[in-house]
Order: structure tokens, then sequence, then C-alpha cells
């Protein structure tokens, strides 16, 4: 399952940062996932929940921050919202717009002690 291997690398992250910080427990995980990304919100929840046990996330909250997708066309100068992987320009129907956000996948933060 690719969300459980996605979650446990985003664990062991952040006991490293919670250990580094001299801190015993996490109590918030929050990322942000990219419309993009490929990865199902729901499943990643899912995979918190079941790997969390015996970390120091073990009593933590997952938080989890939605990033739409959105593209730019230089043609129009424009930036515009995505539904799908595929993005020709609204406006000019043009097949060369660059994505600007929508992949992403971070541990943006933390909260322990
Ligand atoms: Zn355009």
């Amino acid at each position: 399952m690719h969300e459980a291997s996605i979650m446990q690398e985003a664990l062991a992250q952040a006991e490293a940062q919670a250990r580094q910080h001299g801190c015993g427990a996490i109590h918030v995980v929050r990322l942000r996932v990219g419309a993009l990304s490929g990865v199902v919100p729901e499943a990643l929840e899912f995979a918190f929940e079941a790997l969390k046990a015996g970390t120091l996330a073990a009593g933590a909250k997952l938080e989890i921050e939605r990033v739409e997708a959105r593209a730019y066309c230089a043609h129009c100068r424009r930036e515009f919202t995505l539904e799908d992987a595929v993005f020709p320009c609204p406006d000019c129907g043009g097949w060369e717009s660059e994505l600007r956000q929508g992949r992403e996948l971070d541990l943006v933060r933390l909260e322990a002690s």
C-alpha cells in the first residue's frame, strides 16, 4: 500500500525531528498533500492510525492540509486550477502550461513536547 510507506516515512521524519528537539511525545503531525500527489488523504489517515502505535506519535493527531492543483499559462499569463493531471489552458487551450502547485507531499508542522 502506497500510503502506508509514505506514512511510515513521515512518521520516521517526525520522530527524528522530535528527538532532535529533545521531545518525548508528538501531539500534532500536519502534512500538506497536493491534489496531484497521487496520495489519497483518507488512506493516509488510515495508515497513520495503524502505524502510530509504538512511536512517539502514538497519541498524536494527524492534520492534512489539501493543496489544489494550479498551473500557469505563459501565453495568457494567467494561473488556473486543474481538476486533473492533464491541463490544457481554459482560455487558449494550449498545453504548455506549467504546473505551479499540486504535487506537494510534505511534513509541514509538528507539535511535540
Ligand atoms: Zn492560455
